[in-house]
């Protein structure tokens, strides 16, 4: 690999592709019966980065999706009565694997969606850190037991697993967010049939292989499969499936919605982890080093295609005007280059379409009052004027806006950041809310008593609230996710791992009588 011109040779691509068991033509449809030509069409992935193909897919159709969940369903009785802890046993075997696999993982990744290479290794890493949370956890998935009110009982919580589970996944976190679900689903005794983004297949195929194997090792091969396919067709069909107990799905709100009323009208259970509107709040009292270097990773991190990526900034009135300086001055020195560059910080968006969404998402914001600070151009050359190939790299930008534009509602999947202005801090918690979406939210402050404010029943009405850090780049260990429009869901950390079992209350009577609860007489 050369990373010093920050480019891959074809024949490099093709020994990394290998290492990690993707084949040129490669079959988008893994598991252990796997189909080597599956049904549907073919599509070549490209990379944002250059442009360059990487290899071409063969999607799988309907029937492809249902051989998954077949081989899925069969497995999954021994799944079931593997005790928690030794299935934690296996997952800790995929942690190991993907430390080993660590680097070429992290190289596809940012070839695949041009992320920048220490977040791609970020990435791996947060799979490596779920893996061992899931292996904690299997021997922590506690049910609770309460004082019975009747004499000689027993009332006891006990979680058991669900079955096969489906999960739904973003481009822009194409193997982490699978992990969240897959390693504590697995945990947890389910099975996860996975369909990927259409734009991240071969990452999704690298890690597929990599934990199937270890599954198959054990007897367990088909606790994971992969179907890549269209979000039309196994998306559709994976929603309308009433094998599956729960959906796990990751994406736009739109998406989100669609997949909750197809999996509501099923009366199935859906995981939501839908689009986000974040907003951070600099009061007068913040110190600026910090928050404006939270602020630019924030915004400018994966390109602004974050889930959590910043997309307002909320200034209190006073300092408005010198945060607006060092905010510019932050983001000219932001280098757009090839995501493998070491000195790279934002590299490409994830496609052409992406670049025209931002530019017309801008074109829109101008009309309706706001007014650009700073970037949103495409950029053809690198920081050290180095010719930039694929067409899909752009400057972040920044605009000043006001809370009567439409677009300050929204989310533009790109890195275009609202400096929105407020007085006081009931006036920014209101600005924060004042959203559809509901995900992460963040205040820069010296005053206890703000940060409290921010936190409390009255602030912020996020599923994430953070004091002096940005809304992005979340630890595990917390459960994740989001209100109102980003769907209510919460994977990860915390007690998540509940969404991926079904709760059993039990009573047992040890007695030889029959007392009634709340005292009810029956007798004849
Ligand atoms: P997307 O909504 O276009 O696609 C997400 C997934 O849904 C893909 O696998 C896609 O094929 C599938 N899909 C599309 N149509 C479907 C249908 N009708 N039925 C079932 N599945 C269907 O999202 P994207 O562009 O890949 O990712 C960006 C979006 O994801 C952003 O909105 C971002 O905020 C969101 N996201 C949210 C989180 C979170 O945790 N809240 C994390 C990552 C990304």
């Amino acid at each position: 690999m050369n990373l010093l011109d920050a480019s891959l040779e074809r024949t490099e691509v093709r020994r990394l592709l290998a290492r990690l068991g993707i084949a040129e033509e490669q079959s988008g449809v893994v598991h252990e019966e796997w189909a080597e030509s599956p049904a549907g069409e073919p599509w070549t992935v490209v990379s944002p980065a250059d442009g360059g193909d990487l290899a071409t897919v063969r999607s799988g159709a309907e029937e492809d999706y249902d051989d998954a969940v077949y081989v899925a369903q069969r497995v999954w009785p021994r799944w079931r009565d593997c005790p928690a802890p030794r299935r934690g046993l296996i997952v800790r075997e995929m942690a190991e694997a993907l430390r080993m696999a660590q680097e070429d993982l992290a190289v596809l990744i940012t070839l695949e969606t041009g992320k920048i290479l220490a977040e791609s290794r970020g990435e791996v890493q947060e799979m490596i850190d779920v893996a061992d949370f899931a292996v904690g956890l299997s021997r922590q998935l506690y049910g609770r037991t309460m004082p019975s009110e009747r004499p000689g009982h027993r009332l006891m919580e006990q979680w058991h697993p669900l079955g096969v589970i489906g999960c739904l996944t973003a481009f822009n976190f194409p193997a982490a967010v699978w992990s969240w679900n897959a390693f504590v689903a697995a945990v947890c005794g389910n099975c996860v049939v996975w369909k990927p983004s259409e734009r991240t297949p071969l990452t999704a195929i690298a890690v597929q292989k990599l934990c199937g194997a270890i599954l198959a090792r054990h007897g367990y091969g088909g606790v994971f499969t992969l179907v890549c396919g269209a979000g039309g067709v196994v998306g559709e069909r994976m929603a309308a499936d009433r094998r599956l107990a729960l959906v796990a799905a990751t994406g736009s709100t739109g998406v989100g919605r669609r997949v909750a009323e197809v999996v509501g009208a099923r009366l199935g259970r859906t995981l939501l982890e839908l689009g986000g509107n974040n907003a951070a709040i600099v009061m007068a009292d913040a110190d600026p080093r910090l928050a404006v270097r939270a602020l630019l990773f924030g915004a400018v991190g994966t390109a602004g295609q974050r889930c959590t990526s910043i997309r307002r900034i909320l200034l209190q009135r006073s300092v408005a005007g010198e945060y607006r300086e060092y905010l510019v001055r932050a983001w000219e020195k932001v280098r757009v280059g090839h995501p493998l560059a070491a000195q790279s910080l934002c590299g490409p968006l994830i496609d052409r379409a992406a670049v025209r969404r931002m530019q017309e998402g801008l074109r829109a914001m101008r009309e309706q009052g706001g007014e650009v600070l700073y970037g949103g151009e495409t950029v053809e050359r690198d920081y050290e004027g180095k010719p930039l190939r694929g067409g899909c790299y752009v400057r972040p930008a920044l605009l000043n806006s006001h809370g009567g534009m439409a677009a300050v509602r929204e989310e533009l999947f790109a890195p275009v950041v609202h400096l929105m202005e407020f007085e006081d801090l009931d006036e920014a918690i209101a600005l924060n809310n004042a959203v559809p979406q509901g995900l992460a939210s963040a205040i820069f402050t010296g005053s206890v008593g703000a940060a409290e404010q921010f936190l409390s029943p009255r602030g912020s009405d996020c599923g994430i609230a953070n004091v002096n850090i940005g809304t992005s780049g979340a630890e595990i260990g917390g459960a994740f996710g989001g209100e109102k429009e980003t769907g209510g869901g919460r994977e990860s950390g915390g007690d998540s791992w509940k969404a991926y079992m079904r709760r059993q209350t039990a009573t047992i009577n040890s007695s030889r009588e029959l007392p009634l609860a709340q005292g009810i007489r029956f007798d004849l």
